[in-house]
This record gives structure tokens, sequence and C-alpha cells, in this order.
């Protein structure tokens, strides 16, 4: 697994990069904001450490300008600060995680581990469950081979159901990716998605937990249901 360490704090930079070796990763280090940038052009890393505080281009405008080329390299944000600005600025530009300073370093190979989950169904490119088959790559979905059209939230939305198939996500989780995607949600907002989803990929796949949320069956079920 190869990461690229963004951070300009030379003490921290050593020994998170100490740590992170501990634990098997591979690790670049820059410690700014264009060299980051230059790193992830001539050699993608698989994940991205990245301090919003840098001594020249700040981390958010470094994610912003990224997201531009690549919408899929998972990037986890450190700061020093725990301000709900940065965080929202963070998540809206296109972070996949957050993390306030100081932190724990097995809070940050927790996070990592995460993203590395995340990142086997990037690899692996196709997700299927049932008769639909779901390119992260192509970015396109079908069922039972027919090629469904579906807007980008509808995308999203049928993504993160189904690369946790078999879990329940909270309505709050879901929200969350709408927001995440830069969408403006209304109360509704996620109703309305999942029901154009269910128009497209039958009314059985996706199940209504109440009062909870949503969920996609694994496998074997949702065959059987999608029938
Ligand atoms: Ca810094």
């Amino acid at each position: 697994m190869q990461l690229l360490l963004v951070e300009d704090d030379k003490p921290l930079a050593f020994s998170l990069r100490q740590a992170l070796l501990k634990s098997g990763y591979s690790v670049n280090h820059v410690e700014k904001g264009e060299s980051a940038l230059t790193a992830i052009q001539s050699e993608r890393p698989d994940i991205v450490v990245l301090d919003i505080g840098l001594p020249d281009i700040d981390g958010i405008s470094v994610l912003k300008q990224l997201r531009k080329s690549d919408a899929e390299l998972p990037v986890l944000l450190l700061t020093a600060r725990d301000s709900v600005e940065d965080k929202v600025a963070g998540l809206d530009s296109g972070a996949d995680d957050y993390l306030a300073k100081p932190f724990e370093m097995s809070e940050l190979l927790a996070r990592l581990r995460v993203l590395e989950r995340r990142l086997a169904s990037i690899k692996t490119s196709e997700i299927g469950v049932g008769g639909i088959i779901l390119d992260t790559l192509k970015q396109s979905v079908s069922l039972d081979g027919v090629p469904l059209e579906l807007a980008r939230r509808e995308y999203m939305l049928l993504k993160t159901l189904l690369e946790n198939a078999g879990r329940v996500q909270t309505r709050a989780v879901l929200e969350q990716r709408l927001y995440s995607w830069g969408e403006e949600v209304s109360s509704n907002a996620l109703e309305v998605h999942i029901h154009h989803l269910r128009k497209k990929l039958g009314n059985d796949f996706i199940k209504t937990i109440r009062g909870v949320g949503y969920k996609v069956e694994q496998e074997d079920i949702a065959r059987k249901s999608a029938l």
C-alpha cells in the first residue's frame, strides 16, 4: 500500500512515517502542497494523508486541484484545528475522511484501514449484487446485463449501499454521501433518490429498514428477491 504523506511539521512527519512504515505502508513524504500535486502526478499513491496547514498552498486547495483530475484517490485530511468549518470545507472538497490533531496513531491506522477497504472495492472495479453490476471505473451500472442510466447521486447512493451489502445504512450516513457530493439536501431528497433507484432496479432490491435507513441484501438473498 503506497501512501503519500503531506505534512510540513518535520517531527510529526518523522514519527508518522516511522509508525506507518512499521505498519507495512510504503511511505513517500513531501512538505508542500505543490510538491504533493507533482508527486501524485508522477506516481499515483494508493492513499494520501494531507495536512491542511501547509507553507505554500493549503491542503484544501491541493484537494480541490486533485479532485479536478482524480475523483477516486482516497484522501485523509489532517488539521491542527478541530473546526467544523475545516471539516465541512474538507468534505465538500472531496476528502474521504478527516482527523483533527492531536490524534492517536491507532486512530490514524484505523481510519486508513477503512479507506483501504473502500479501495479494495475500487480496485476490483466491479461490485455485483444480485443481477446488479456497478463498475466503479466506468461509473456504469447494469441490471441482468442491460445498462442502466443513473443520475450522479443515484449512482453514489447505490454504490454506498452495494459496498455495504448486508449492512443497514442509516439515513444520516446516506445523506452524508449526498452532502459530500455537494448537493443541497432537502428533507426528502434521500427518499426521492431511493424512489428513482427502485423504479430502475425493481422495488425489492433496496430494502427499507423502518425508522433506521436502507439496505441491500448480500449476493445470494438479493438474487432471489430481485427476481
Ligand atoms: Ca502543518
